[in-house]
């Protein structure tokens, strides 16, 4: 199975950059199922292709037993279609060998990795069970032209007709990131084969893969459908979850607060204050369930875990490594039972429906909304305060105001790369404002840290009741 991706936006090396492989190498990888290669057949200044060679290996794939559990007895376990057409497997080595440039990261170049350019792939043989007009009704919606040549089922007997085997090619002008999100998903939802990955937490999966563009697709049913494998139970919960419209975006998930925004604000102590304030506005609630949503590696939930007056404590976090971070220093494994019961850590996206956030006295939302981007607010808005509506909400964010106090922070820079904005007051009370509005809320702003007569605190706090 061959994938090969063409750019000819110069220099066009730069895709090199883009994938994290040397163009003048080889690159192998060994897979569970088998061998992958990543190789450049052409590599100039104008025109440049990559290529991701997969080699099944079907004898191991029995072995394994992770391939398809041939139904029609033990021959077709060793003689499939397997190793020859692209199916999840391709998905499974595009996370594995590309994984950087599937998540939209590059070291090297990491405008471009933002930047739509013209890129063309070429998937050597597709299974395309619903035919050429499937394939064209999954791709086209997303903005590529896409050129399909059929397969005649045995060239030497034309007239039995077509096989359900493409050769496809996909041109668009996308980021790498898109194209290789879209082959990753829809891949297998073309194939629709039984693939071995399918369980609970592929519902996350399509969600992540599928931010920005899933919810508008006009076919989603049927790519829920397909890539769950017909399990109807999770296709209902991935589409439920699908807060229509809204575009929501998970590459925020490498959003780990790192050291360059704690040593901006460190001179202030202004993380145990936020975090006192917040404890305070939660017990003066008199919340007992309570949420921590972007928990990060746990700082809050350790000062609520330390007061008894808080009996359900669940932290959510849309990245897996923070959560596994909070996990060990929280060193959950060695509270004693009746501790352990009452903190949970979940693994989801503020930007999706989820019944589990349902029914909590309060969330507590630290420093987090400032890491989503702006336009897709409204999503995390709907999610919070339309359908998880806990009684009582706290969200705190940086006051861009008052970073002409850092000293170590150019001036106009936020105070952490990953921050999408910081708001003034004027801005966070409008956006709260219009919030407890439309959701029902009263809401009151309080400051955190030392105050400022023109500029205000460091840190602003809204703490929304439900009316
Ligand atoms: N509340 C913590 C962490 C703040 S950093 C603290 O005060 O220390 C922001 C956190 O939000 C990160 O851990 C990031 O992974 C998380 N995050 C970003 N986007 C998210 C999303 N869409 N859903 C859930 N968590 C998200």
């Amino acid at each position: 199975m061959l994938l090969t991706i063409t750019t000819s936006h110069e220099p066009a090396t730069d895709l090199g950059y883009l994938l994290h492989k040397n163009p003048s190498r080889l690159h192998s990888f060994s897979l569970s199922f088998g061998q992958a290669h990543v190789f450049y057949p052409e590599a100039t200044l104008e025109r440049c292709t990559a290529a991701l060679l997969l080699d099944v290996d079907p004898v191991g794939l029995v072995r394994n037993r992770k391939g398809p559990a041939g139904e029609g007895g033990t021959l077709e376990q060793y003689v499939n279609d397997r190793p020859y057409v692209a199916s999840s497997f391709l998905s499974v080595a595009i996370s594995r060998v590309l994984s950087s440039a599937l998540g939209g990261r590059s070291k090297g170049r990491p405008e471009l990795a933002a930047t739509p350019i013209p890129l063309h792939a070429t998937l050597s043989v597709v299974p395309c069970r619903g035919g050429e007009r499937f394939l064209r009704r999954l791709f086209e919606p997303l903005g590529y032209s896409v050129a399909a040549e059929p397969h005649p089922l045995d060239e030497t007997f034309p007239e039995w007709g077509a096989s359900s085997y493409y050769t496809v090619q996909l041109s668009g002008t996308v980021r790498l990131q898109d194209l290789l999100t879209h082959i990753y998903v829809l891949i297998p939802v073309l194939d629709n084969e039984k693939h071995y990955w399918v369980g609970d937490d592929e519902v996350e999966k399509l969600l992540r893969h599928g931010a920005n563009w899933l919810a508008s697709h006009p076919e989603k049913e049927e790519i829920a459908r397909r890539y769950l494998k017909y399990r109807r139970d999770l296709a209902k919960d991935a589409l439920a979850r699908l807060v229509d419209e809204e575009i929501p975006d998970v590459d925020i998930a490498k959003a780990v607060h790192d050291s360059e925004e704690e040593a901006v604000e460190r001179r202030l102590n202004l993380n145990e204050q936020r975090l006192n304030t917040v404890v305070a506005a939660l017990k003066g609630a008199g919340a007992k369930r309570v949420l921590d949503l972007g928990c990060g590696e746990g700082k809050l939930l350790r000062v609520l875990l330390e007061d008894r007056s808080f009996n359900e404590i669940v932290g959510v976090d849309v990245s897996h490594r923070t959560l596994q971070i909070a996990h060990e220093r929280l060193r959950l494994e060695r509270l004693p039972g009746r501790q352990r019961e009452r903190i949970k850590l979940i693994h989801g996206s503020l930007m999706y429906r989820d019944k589990r956030l349902a029914g909590f006295d309060a969330a507590a939302v630290v420093e987090v909304i400032e890491h989503l981007d702006q336009p897709r607010l409204a999503a995390f808005e709907r999610v919070l305060f339309e359908f998880a509506k806990p009684a009582t909400v706290v969200v705190t964010t940086p006051n861009v105001e008052y970073n002409v106090r850092f000293d170590s922070l150019p001036a106009g820079k936020l105070r952490h790369k990953d921050h999408r904005f910081e708001w003034t007051r004027g801005q966070f009370s409008e956006w709260a404002e219009r919030i407890a509005a439309q959701y029902a809320y009263a809401v009151r702003f309080l400051p955190v840290g030392p105050e400022d007569s023109d500029i205000g605190a460091p840190t602003q706090m809204a703490i929304f009741d439900r009316t």
